[in-house]
């Protein structure tokens, strides 16, 4: 005889769509819980993804800067080494206060937190395994997939956990790699490239496209970011792909195939393979209740995100859209005050992309190439952090910022900007954007001296060629 449950929203999955979905539904006076099978809450963000990463970016920024930075500030350090297992410690600490922390918030607002893979049994019945083999149903109106994501194989290198690894492995590596090849230049593979690089090895990234972060961030600030890792030590092989990885004698040896087809070889001691990530909804049944998937495995949905079968809502990396944790969050609390009879609303114009590389890229909304394609009439303005006080102060000068208004309505349209601390100066673009902003109301609005973000004023100012360095 198995128990069952009753609540008014189940949700599967405990990452940023699924948990901060739950949080606000049970504000919102629902009774929630939320299933998950990994022994941590948090999901990919939490775990394996956005918060390790950056633990690691920033202890591995520290140790670079210690190394050549200090001195040129007058602090001299001398004997600067690492304490990789120190690091990781602290990596996994981070990580470990903010699960514990969504544990804690579930237990402040009462949500369940059902511990276990859920499968469905029909459109309202889920059939929840416990690691320890116990089942137990959940019965409910609304059920929320968010599922997320898993890494992509390249069948030519299929991962080994070992010597070909995805992110998951590259974020707890024992050793500092001798030479470790990125496959990707994307936001993943050049952030956890940049660590590796920082604290010793020698990277390789191989690309595809003839160029870094293809996707939405602006063609002339992937240039800018690509300068500057070159300058840090990065090697690049673009409009490149690898076309076979074999691991001999403990190396991999690759063989990479440029733009015109010749063919060379590559050692390595690590491969990271971050070619993207692709829809997670393994073992779920949704397939055998009727739920509809796109021809990329990812649940198609309307725009209340609900899938084809009543009842049956996803969010987050298991649907279509940019895989970031904070796409899936707004989804999460849109559902949430959906199915509480509210107006949720989710603003696909406005998502900030990060990349958390030093300097950062931030972009928001539409790029130079983009407003091309799309024929509408545009005015840039860009500023150089070369010419911020604080940027100066800093000596963190290598980068740039880019306004793009509508040439008709001055409607600022897009912000991008790779510089100093890129992802924090993006959210007052990310808010004036929200608010339907003109350039001119962002080169009106008062910035405090010096600041990194009178940069982003400037560049405002110099969409009507106003800006000092105009
Ligand atoms: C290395 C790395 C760095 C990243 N950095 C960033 C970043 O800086 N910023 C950013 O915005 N995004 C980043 N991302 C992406 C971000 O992690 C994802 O977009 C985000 O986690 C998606 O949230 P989600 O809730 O959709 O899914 P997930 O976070 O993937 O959570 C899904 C959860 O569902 C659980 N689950 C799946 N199936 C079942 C089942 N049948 N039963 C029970 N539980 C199940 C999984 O165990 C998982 O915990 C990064 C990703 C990686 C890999």
């Amino acid at each position: 005889m198995v128990d069952t449950q009753q609540f008014d929203v189940v949700i599967v999955g405990a990452g940023p769509g699924g948990y901060v979905g739950a949080i606000r539904a049970a504000q919102l006076g629902l009774k929630v819980a939320c299933v998950e099978k990994m022994p941590a809450l948090g999901g990919t963000c939490l775990n394996i993804g956005c918060i390790p990463s950056k633990a690691l970016l920033d202890s591995s920024e520290w140790f670079s800067q210690a190394r050549h930075k200090f001195a040129s500030h007058g602090v001299v350090c001398d004997g600067v080494r690492l304490d990789l297992p120190a690091m990781m410690r602290r990596k996994d600490e981070v990580v470990r206060g903010l699960t514990q922390g969504i544990v804690s918030l579930f237990k402040k607002h009462q949500v369940t937190h059902l511990p276990g893979h859920a499968r469905f049994r029909d459109a309202k019945t889920l059939e929840i395994t416990a690691e320890n083999g116990s089942h137990q149903l959940v019965q409910t109106n609304a059920i929320i997939v968010a599922t997320g994501s898993e890494p992509i194989t390249l069948p030519s290198l299929p991962f080994d956990g070992e010597r070909i690894v995805s992110s998951t492995e590259a974020l707890c590596f024992s050793e500092v790699p001798q030479h470790l090849v990125v496959v990707g230049g994307g936001a993943i593979g050049l952030e956890l490239g940049s660590v590796w690089l920082r604290l010793g090895a020698k990277v390789t990234v191989v690309e595809l496209l003839p160029r870094l972060i293809p996707g939405t961030t602006d063609a002339q600030i992937a240039a800018t970011l690509q300068r500057s890792l070159k300058k840090q030590g990065f090697d690049f092989l673009l409009g490149s792909k690898v076309t076979q990885g074999a691991v001999r004698n403990g190396e991999v040896v690759l063989t990479i195939e440029d733009g015109k087809g010749q063919q060379s070889e590559l050692k390595a001691d690590r491969v990271l393979v971050a070619v993207g990530r692709k829809a997670y909804a393994a073992g779920l049944g949704a397939q055998e209740i009727g739920v509809a998937f796109d021809d990329r495995g990812r649940i198609i949905v309307d725009n209340h995100f609900q899938t084809n079968v009543p009842g049956v809502y996803a969010i987050g990396d298991v649907i279509a859209g940019p895989m970031l944790a904070h796409k899936a969050e707004e989804e999460g609390v849109a559902l949430a005050e959906l199915l509480a009879g509210k107006a949720g609303h989710v603003n696909y114009e406005v998502i900030p992309g990060i990349v958390y590389t030093w300097p950062e890229v931030a972009t928001v909304g539409l790029s130079e190439e983009a407003a091309k394609a799309a024929e509408i009439p545009y005015k840039a303005g860009t500023f150089y952090f070369l010419a911020n006080g604080r940027a100066r102060c800093m000596d963190e000068t290598d980068g740039m910022v880019k306004v793009i208004a509508d040439a008709k309505t001055d409607r600022v349209l897009g912000v991008h900007i790779v510089g100093p601390r890129a992802s924090d100066v993006i959210a007052e673009a990310v808010m004036a954007m929200e608010f339907g902003a003109s350039a001119e109301d962002m080169a009106r609005t008062m910035h405090g001296h010096p600041t990194l973000p009178e940069a982003l004023r400037e560049a405002a100012l110099n969409v009507d060629k106003r800006s000092r360095q105009s």
